[in-house]
């Protein structure tokens, strides 16, 4: 079975393409060197529509489906995994859960400078004591007249570095486990907020990560995202969205790993002959194959299931578990494929298997996507 794409989501990947080819391509290798976040392609990004794929046109998106997002995101992996993840944390974590849940007012004010790429947003969950287990979050929000007070750390957040918008879970009814969370929007303005470190990671170098720190930030009432205490139910549909969308990092990173080494095996000459005619070569090119249509597959079955509003976990848990696991190897058998040169950094591959990784732990671990795949598998009273 063949993705057919419709003749909107083809003109968008051209156009997705040439971006990429043009503005990131050239880039990508700085910006895991250096660690160094392109903010001036992120506006870029945003002159073109690019961030603002799923946003309502009434706040100046697109308001394409998640299949056109996942679309722009695999155009962006071929070349630069890392980009791709700041753009999924901004476009999908922060603006696509801002439109589906906030009020119109923080939608008008806040939407449109995200879509364009003048503010950038992240998502705060994950807090260094909470990460699988994040319904234990501690950060707390007291109500205190017409705003809460927000008191705690994050770990790990995309963008948090850079970011000038974030949504932030904290605890507003610590004795109510799950029920007793709720969203914010949090201003990087706003007094009591800081970046308390910047991490250096593996992979996924030049999408910048941080710890931050809440220390008394007064966020106003109306900046709460939907209910008071209803946190949770944004979190769990917000999560279902971003793994199936972040599918599309992993297979962008397959394609390109199957496209260099079919370009490598038709080339290289050892024995005598080119290395694609021997058969332990053939059987890696096959292999990554497979692993791409598979994953390609999983993918737009798990967009297909986010989009009609099934509330299963499992298409999406299943997309990211297979893509990411699919993706590490890969790009380490494309390594292979080249050998001595594969190991080399002048070549992308080494930076593809690092950046790979990161994919089996963000958004939840494979080991929590499995627990979300067998537990609605066998029924109610297995799930947590
Ligand atoms: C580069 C990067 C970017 C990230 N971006 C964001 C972001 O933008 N926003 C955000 O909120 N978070 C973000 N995260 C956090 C990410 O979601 C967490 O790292 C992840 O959920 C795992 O949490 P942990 O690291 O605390 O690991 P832990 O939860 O401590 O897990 C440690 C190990 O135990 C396993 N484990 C835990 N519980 C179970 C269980 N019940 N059964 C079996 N095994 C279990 C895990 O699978 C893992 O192997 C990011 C992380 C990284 C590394």
């Amino acid at each position: 079975m063949e993705i057919a794409l419709t003749e909107e989501e083809r003109q968008l990947a051209e156009a997705a393409r040439s971006f990429v080819r043009k503005e990131i391509a050239p880039i990508a290798e700085r910006m895991d060197r250096e660690d160094y976040f392109p903010r001036d392609v992120f506006r870029r990004l945003g002159e073109h529509g690019f961030l603002g794929i799923t946003i309502p046109t009434e706040w100046e998106g697109l308001g394409l489906s998640y299949r056109a997002q996942a679309i722009i995101l695999e155009e962006i992996a071929r070349a630069s995994p890392a980009l791709a993840l700041s753009v999924g944390a901004h476009s999908n974590l922060f603006a696509n859960n801002l439109a589906c849940n906030g009020s119109d007012r923080l939608r008008e004010e806040f939407l449109p400078p995200a879509v364009r790429g003048e503010a950038i947003g992240a998502l705060a969950l994950t807090e260094p004591n909470a990460g699988s287990d994040a319904v234990s979050i501690r950060t707390r929000a007291i109500r205190d007249g017409d705003a809460y007070v927000l008191d705690g750390t994050k770990q790990f957040i995309t963008n948090g570095p850079v970011a000038d918008l974030l949504l932030v879970y904290a605890k507003t009814a610590p004795d109510r486990g799950s029920r007793g969370i709720s969203a914010f929007l949090v201003r990087r303005e706003m007094e009591g907020f800081s970046v308390a470190k910047s991490l250096d990671k593996m992979g996924m170098r030049g999408s910048p990560t941080g710890e931050l720190a809440f220390q008394g930030v007064r966020v106003p009432a109306e900046y709460r995202i939907g209910e008071e205490n209803d946190g949770a139910r944004i979190m769990m549909s917000g999560l279902n969205v971003e793994r199936a969308v972040l599918a599309a990092i992993p297979v962008g990173i397959i394609a390109e790993c199957l496209d260099r080494s079919l370009d490598y095996a038709r080339l290289r000459e050892q024995f005598g002959q080119k290395i694609g005619r021997f058969e332990l070569i053939q059987e890696k090119i096959a292999n990554m194959y497979t692993d791409l249509e598979a994953s390609r597959l999983l993918l737009y079955r798990a967009l297909d299931a986010v989009a009609s509003d099934d509330r299963s976990r499992r298409a999406a848990a299943a997309a990211l578990t297979f893509a990411s696991e699919a993706s590490t190897r890969c790009a380490l058998e494309a390594i292979q494929v080249y050998g001595g040169y594969g190991y080399m950094r002048d070549l992308p591959l080494e930076r593809l298997a690092r950046d790979a990784k990161l994919l089996e732990i963000g958004a939840g671990t494979s080991e929590i996507r499995r627990l979300i795949i067998a537990q609605e598998l066998l029924g109610p009273e297995f799930e947590d």
